[in-house]
């Protein structure tokens, strides 16, 4: 006799000297018995038949192709991808495909027949589909059965119409089977499984109910209206999600510590993909062990990523930003420090100048195309070249995943195709990591997380439900945008019966009244008030069970790091923690650099003085004092720069360089304006190109990498060249005297040296020249109004040539613009001002004062190094008004 257990209640006198078949391996381990599942059971039943499921790589590529063949669109993977859902809900229904293919629908007439084709090449390689499984097992043991078995059938509490009928093939005399069940419509679908299964001689058994009901049947029976809710169960709300996993995972320490063993907790929740990463997190930090069995595909992690970027590297042809990523990625290591400083200031942007580096990058030159064995032998070299396997094998989850790639390229070397392209190849690789999925956090021990559905059946002493909330638990409920709720509706008149909306909302109910069976001892539910700013509502089940949602208790400090953040005051409380006092120094420190209060040493005030007799200023020093202190005193001080990169295009200043340098090559025998005149194209051409080598000689510049550097060199030459015809440029009646020359001077009592242009003579003295690169004046040092208007460079200029031309009647300085061909407008600033400025330059020096202190609209960062370092931010606007 078979018998079915529908009120599941004191099951401890089950047999177990029967072969017991779970749905997943944690149920196992609550019954003590070895992980069977009814899946195996069928795998068997079809192996018998030299049948077996397809690997996932040969059922992705083999649908795609069907769906290219079959399906006329532009985005054939596209349309693949939509249908399969629609695709495994038809194979998981059993329905005969053949049937539909006449249907009225179109748009099911196709799927139908796509579907089909798709079944049949399977067949014909000795594949199924994994959604065939249950329908094919029950065809071959219907046509050649094998002996029944006895069997015990536990933790299928919601059994498929396919995994039904299968049960009954395969379970011989004396299987039991429980499935609960009860008059509420949660339990639809089980009674008339229940109903079948009678029909096939399956005797319907109730336990002896007595009323010593454990804490999860009493839970049970309160969601379905016929008890209390017990003690011992309570929901916690948080102000977040953070805040919630905090809670959850101080509570679960607490009992670690109060010795409950880490295989008597288990955390649940339906919405794994948001809370895995933050449930890592914070276990690590908690030092608690986690064990997150979570898939998350191959793409997603740093094996699948450095996969992804080897293949957007061949395919552009090593480009700098993403090659550097690819070859300094912690799994491959593969640029010394050398080689990356050398690769930084070169940017070398394809194969071969990424080999001048002296790097062997031979094995990454793919062909164009190839026999799938040969593809498959050349990316299994690429990853021994690098070491993946070696590199890998420091994370748990990375080695899993070259694990799972090894017997992938196996499998894919085993594919149909001739010839294929790279293009098609990389395809294949990109659908392979995407598809593959490795566990979040693999591993043995540790507290386990799980969703609801794969504990059916396991009980555990302490539960924790995490993200009990509107939309998660239960999930909602989503429409498969082909085969929607409408259409199935329609295909029921033909009796093909696929679930329908009710089905999954009742399907979602069953499921968590089986998740309140799992508890022993407590149940603590938990949710947040709101995630990313949105606010979140406690799930709709918590008014079924009537459970108010209640502050978390006082909860521990369950690592170093909260400790230190909560007695960041008292400091006293963490005597033994030995890196306490410096945290609470760099704390105090920013809050000070946060606060209104003045500048101190950690903001440029460094109170150490230095002779500033004993300096020489240029003009652009004192401009950057006089703009900023504090980026005077990183470059000029502490010298900082940037470490030396090559850029992708030719910056403001270089080509500032530039120009200033063909104009000194070209003017070398230049005296006055018919002289000028007398040069024409060619020697403006020739001039560039000597004040090209000297800059590639002296700052090893290579203008040829310049992005679209053929178009900026002619536009350059156009505009040297309307220069030469500039009135402005060199008046009638001047004459040339000096280029690029150096003078010293002394500036209200600061040594400064001034790097001049040209300086012409004219009639009424000399006018000295300073070219600019720019089409308005430049930003000067800031007035009283913290604005960036005031030029020092051109009365310093004046001071400077008059006082080494002492001769002459008069200075005069122009800033001349070779972009717009003529003078700029600049105001002459007022000596009282400068003056007043030297005396404030002075006084910096000697105090050892340079805070971070820009122009208003801070304009001046635009050019400067430093912002990473000077941490300008808002906090500036405080530091002003508080002045
Ligand atoms: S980024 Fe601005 S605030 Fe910072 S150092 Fe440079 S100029 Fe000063």
């Amino acid at each position: 006799m078979r018998s079915l257990i529908v009120n599941p209640h004191n099951l401890n006198h089950l047999p177990s000297q029967i072969t017991t078949i779970t749905p997943t391996q944690p149920v196992a381990r609550c019954l003590k018995v070895p992980y069977k599942s009814l899946d195996k059971l069928a795998i068997k039943t079809i192996n018998n038949h030299e049948i077996t499921i397809a690997p996932v790589l040969t059922m992705d590529r083999t649908w795609r192709r069907i769906v290219a063949e079959n399906i006329n669109s532009n985005d054939p993977d596209g349309i693949a991808k939509m249908l399969i859902p629609s695709r495994q809900k038809l194979l998981k229904s059993g329905v005969d495909l053949n049937l539909l293919t006449h249907h009225n629908s179109r748009r099911i007439r196709d799927l139908a027949q796509v579907t089909n084709r798709y079944k049949q090449k399977l067949q014909k390689q000795g594949y199924i589909d994994q959604d065939q499984l249950f329908w094919e097992a029950i065809n071959y043991q219907t046509q050649a059965p094998t002996p029944a078995q006895t069997l015990l059938i536990y933790g299928y509490f919601q059994p498929q119409l396919d995994q039904v009928k299968f049960i009954n093939l395969v379970a011989g005399e004396g299987s039991i089977w429980v499935l609960p069940t009860g008059t509420e419509e949660i339990f639809a679908k089980n009674r008339e499984a229940i109903a079948y299964l009678e029909s096939k001689g399956w005797q319907v058994n109730y336990q002896e109910n007595d009323d010593n009901f454990s804490l999860g049947e009493k839970l049970q029976n309160c969601f379905l209206g016929k008890g209390e809710l017990p003690h011992k169960v309570q929901c916690h709300i948080y102000p977040n999600l953070e805040a919630e996993i905090r809670g959850v995972l101080s509570q679960v320490k607490q009992l670690i510590i109060d010795g409950v063993s880490a295989s008597k907790i288990v955390l649940v929740t339906q919405d794994e993909k948001t809370y895995a990463p933050l449930l890592l997190d914070i276990a690590w930090e908690y030092q608690l062990p986690l064990r997150l069995f979570y898939k998350i595909p191959l793409r997603n992690i740093r094996l699948g990523y450095w996969i992804a970027l080897l293949i957007e590297v061949i395919e552009n042809n090593f480009p700098f930003e993403s090659t550097a990523k690819l070859l300094h990625h912690p799994l491959a290591r593969y640029l010394t420090y050398k080689q990356w400083l050398e690769a930084r200031q070169k940017r070398p942007n394809n194969l071969a100048e990424w080999e001048e580096l002296g790097l062997n990058l031979s094995l990454l030159k793919f062909p164009q195309s190839d026999t799938l064995p040969n593809w498959v032998d050349r990316i299994k070299q690429v990853l021994k070249f690098f070491d993946i396997r070696k590199n890998s094998s420091q994370w748990s989850r990375e080695i899993v995943a070259f694990n799972q790639l090894e017997t992938a390229w196996l499998e894919l070397s085993k594919l149909d195709g001739d010839r294929l392209n790279r293009q098609e190849f990389f395809q294949d690789i990109l659908e392979i990591i995407t598809k593959l999925k490795v566990p979040m956090q693999p591993g043995k021990g540790g507290i386990e997380v799980h969703t609801p559905l794969s504990l059916q059946g396991a009980s555990y002493p302490h539960v924790f439900l995490i993200g009990f909330q509107e939309g998660i638990l239960p999930a909602a409920i989503e429409n498969d945008p082909v085969l929607d709720f409408y259409e199935s509706r329609r295909l029921s008149q033909f009796n093909i019966t696929l679930e329908t909306a009710i089905d999954i909302a009742q399907r979602n109910e069953l499921c968590f009244y089986e998740l309140l069976r799992i508890p022993t001892k407590s149940l603590t539910f938990s949710c947040a008030e709101q995630h990313h700013k949105k606010p979140l509502l406690p799930s709709p089940y918590s008014t079924r069970l009537g459970i108010e949602t209640t502050p978390p208790p006082l909860l521990n400090l369950a690592s170093i790091e909260e400790a230190r953040r909560y007695y960041l005051q008292q400091p006293y409380q963490l005597s033994n923690d030995v890196i306490v006092n410096d945290i609470i120094k760099n704390w105090q420190v920013e809050q000070r650099r946060e606060s209104g209060e003045s500048p101190d040493e950690y903001d440029g005030v460094i109170g150490i003085g230095v002779d500033y007799q004993n300096r020489i200023f240029s003009a652009s020093q004192l401009t950057a004092l006089g703009q900023c202190p504090f980026k005077w005193f990183a470059t000029y001080l502490l010298c900082l720069k940037e470490p030396s990169e090559a850029e992708a295009e030719i910056t403001g200043s270089l080509r500032g360089r530039l120009y200033h340098r063909c104009l000194e090559i070209l003017l070398k025998d230049i005296k006055t304006q018919t002289d000028l005149r007398r040069l024409d194209i060619q020697d403006i051409n020739q001039a560039l190109s000597q004040a090209e080598a000297a800059l590639q000689a002296e700052e090893n510049v290579n203008f040829d990498k310049f992005i679209g550097w053929e178009a900026r060199r002619l536009e350059g030459l156009n505009m040297l060249e309307l220069n030469l015809q500039a009135e402005d440029f060199l008046l009638a009646n001047a004459e040339i005297i000096s280029r690029e020359n150096y003078f010293d001077a002394e500036w209200y009592g600061l040594k400064v040296i001034a790097r001049v242009d040209r300086i012409d003579r004219t009639p009424t003295g000399l006018l000295v020249l300073d070219y600019k690169t720019t089409s308005s004046s430049p930003l000067g040092i800031k007035d009283d109004s913290g604005k960036a208007k005031i030029n020092i460079q051109m009365p310093l200029y004046q001071q400077a040539i008059a006082q080494n031309f002492n001769e002459v009647p008069e200075v005069d300085v122009k800033l001349y613009s070779l972009n717009k061909q003529r003078y700029l407008k600049a105001k002459l600033t007022e000596p009282a001002i400068l003056e007043a400025f030297a005396e404030e330059v002075k006084q910096r020096l000697q105090q050892g004062n340079y805070p971070v202190a820009p122009d208003q609209k801070q304009q001046v960062c635009q050019y400067c190094e430093f912002d990473s370092v000077c941490r300008k931010g808002n906090r500036l606007s405080r530091k002003t008004s508080s002045k």
